[in-house]
């Protein structure tokens, strides 16, 4: 029988709503179950870890990362794969950030959650539950996993997790993954994507939980302020993701390359992402790109936020030497992005 381990951590899935009050309150995994009789004539066991107290996404912190890379890793030996139940506001930090934490993974890690909770008629979740379980279940003809990764599904599709952001809290289809093709798409067959999933590593599994959040973002608009990019820049932070224009473009202006410059020669990391979801940073491309290439500036082509933020902590976490932390930071570990 398939072994899959479960992970309860929270979110609207598993939410009723207080007809006095009308908020809604936390479920417990044993309720969920109630909710769903159809896992009962499903061939899995389930191993089920469930947080106490439950809690919304956007409680979820670095340290609760950590808690969940160690979970899988003291369960990975015996279970064929794994299934996190995550509210969907930070799922796609938490899912990202795991997958940079779990290092040589060859079986499957599903985050999924929903947009209405599981008590309810239209509810979104059970379908989201039950597919995701297949999926995490899954194997190629050798026995090996066939998703290897970690991945977020939602609304039929199967989406890498370092790909993935959620765009909208009102729809069923909360997530894009607009850089990078789906993995898999569940309709009256569930249709695998085999060569865009990465291929199962023959490594052991190293976790690595130690993350530093000791970064900054530098939001870039028409019209900041010198003192704005100063307060980013002077900060203590090691690392600034600068979230730029169109293909990672910023103003020419003197006083903010100068800035910038200076900030790079005192040790400061920039990494340069796009303020489009779609397309990639193409450093040289544009004079309002080339001189950021020239002083040091990395190219973050297509990253999107979410996988920026977190493998930004989870290299500075590594306490590499900083060529190597540059040098992995210019390099997709986990599929993170593409170069152009
Ligand atoms: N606020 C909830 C959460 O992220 C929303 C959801 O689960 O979809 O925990």
């Amino acid at each position: 029988m398939t072994k899959i381990f479960v992970i309860y951590t929270g979110g609207t899935i598993g939410m009723i709503t207080d007809l006095s009050t009308g908020v809604l309150k936390p479920f417990t995994f044993e309720q969920i179950i109630e909710n769903v009789p159809e896992l009962r004539r499903m061939d899995y066991e389930l191993t089920v870890h469930s947080f106490n107290p439950i809690i919304d996404s956007s409680d979820v912190t670095p340290e609760i990362w950590a808690v969940l890379a160690k979970l899988i890793e003291d369960n990975y030996d015996d279970h064929d794969g794994f299934l996190v139940l995550h509210g969907s506001d930070t799922m796609a930090f938490t899912a990202s950030a795991l997958s940079f934490m779990l290092d040589g993974l060859s079986k499957p890690v599903i985050f999924t959650g929903s947009q209405l909770p599981i008590s309810e008629v239209r509810t979104d979740a059970k379908e989201n539950f039950i597919t995701a379980l297949e999926i995490a279940s899954a194997k190629l003809e050798d026995g090996r996993a066939r998703v290897p990764e970690v991945c977020i599904y939602f609304e039929n599709k199967l989406f890498r997790a370092n790909r993935t952001f959620k765009y909208n809290s009102a729809k069923f289809e909360a997530f894009r993954s607009p850089n990078y093709p789906v993995l898999v798409e569940a309709g009256v067959h569930i249709k695998y994507n085999d060569a865009a999933i990465l291929k199962s590593e023959r490594t052991k599994l190293r976790v690595h939980t130690s993350v530093s959040s000791n970064i900054g973002v530098l939001k870039l608009y028409p019209g900041i302020s010198p003192q704005i990019v100063d307060g980013v820049l002077n900060s203590d932070a090691e690392a600034i993701i600068m979230e730029a224009f169109g293909t990672g473009n910023t103003t020419t202006a003197s006083w903010f390359l100068d800035r910038l410059r200076k900030a790079i020669q005192n040790g400061k990391i920039i990494l340069d992402i796009s303020q489009c979801k779609v397309g990639s940073v193409e450093m040289g491309r544009y004079t309002t790109s080339s001189e950021l290439k020239n002083m040091g500036v990395i190219n973050g082509y297509d990253m999107t936020f979410e996988a920026a933020v977190t493998k930004l902590m989870y290299l500075l976490g590594r306490n590499y030497p900083k060529d190597r932390l540059l040098r992995r930071l210019g390099t997709s570990i986990r599929g993170e992005f593409t170069k152009n």
